[in-house]
């Protein structure tokens, strides 16, 4: 008697005709993640804020994939603009299989003292409401379907080691607890949750920040480079495949080895 599966482990990752929306998908993580799932047969929703940004990411994944994008202007941190997301979706596709809450805001600050609520309702805004709301809006439709596929974001500094980044790093912890916790609730309906913990990688949003601290930055990490968008996206589509069908209510680090984790 075989241990493995008759399902190849290439079949696994195929998601041909699946539905995936992406936020935040016009730029760095996110684009590399909807092109990831472009490329494996996935029909894509780019919802941003960057709508100009958004339909030149769906025009070159319909061109250079064969599968259908739709951009759609979205402010996930708006429970209304969510919905919307996710129906549209639904409307266009059919079906919402995978939501990948990508959006998030890393405003650096030297002292928490010196920031306002205004800073908190920003970051937190679209951190963490933004995915609790894309995340509400789909789960409706997920449980009618009785199947479907959440990842949420972190980063290393939920754990509190980066005093740069305090109401971020406690939006990336909230979105932790808030995937594990209801994972447990949904698990019964085929539903898995899990989130994706990137470290420090090469994207729009830290361009300048490594253009200044890069060499710093790399002292901490094992394998002795930076994430690139690719290494996020390959986990991402890790955790949404059916090789990952037995895994929920789980973080999942992709940080080269991060030595202050
Ligand atoms: P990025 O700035 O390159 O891209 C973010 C995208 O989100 C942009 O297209 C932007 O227009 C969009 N966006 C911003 N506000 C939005 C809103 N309210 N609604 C919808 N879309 C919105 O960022 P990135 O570096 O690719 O980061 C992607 C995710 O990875 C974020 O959740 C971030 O916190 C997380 N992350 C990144 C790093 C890193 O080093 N780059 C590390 C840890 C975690």
């Amino acid at each position: 008697m075989l241990y493995v599966t008759e399902t190849p482990l290439a079949e696994k990752f195929d998601f041909t005709d699946e539905s995936v929306a992406v936020t935040g998908g016009a730029s760095g993580i996110g684009r590399a993640v909807c092109e990831t799932f472009a490329a494996q047969g996935a029909n894509v929703t780019i919802a941003d804020v960057d709508l100009e940004a958004a339909e030149e990411t769906a025009a070159t994944i319909e061109e250079e994939y064969g599968t259908r994008a739709l951009a759609i202007q979205t402010d996930v941190s708006s429970y209304e603009a969510a919905a919307e997301m996710i129906d549209a979706t639904v409307d266009e596709f059919g079906s919402i299989d995978v939501l990948v809450n990508n959006a998030g805001l890393s405003t650096r600050t030297s002292s928490f003292l010196e920031s306002t609520p205004e800073d908190w309702d920003h970051s937190v805004g679209v951190t963490y409401f933004g995915t609790m709301n894309c995340t509400h809006a789909a789960l409706s439709h997920m449980v009618e379907q009785e199947s479907g596929c959440i990842i949420n974001y972190a980063s290393d500094s939920y754990k509190g080691n980066d005093p740069a980044l305090p109401v971020y790093g406690g939006a990336k912890a909230a979105n932790v607890a808030f995937t594990m916790n209801v994972a447990k609730e949904v698990g019964e309906h085929g539903i898995r949750m899990n989130v994706v913990s990137p470290g420090t990688t090469e994207t729009p949003a830290t361009e300048d920040w490594l253009a200044e601290y890069g060499d710093k930055v790399l002292e901490s990490y094992a394998l002795d480079r930076l994430g690139q968008p690719q290494d996020i996206a390959d986990a991402v589509a890790f955790l949404a495949s059916d090789a990952a069908d037995w895994i929920t209510a789980q973080v999942l680090s992709v940080n080269g080895g991060y030595i202050r984790g």
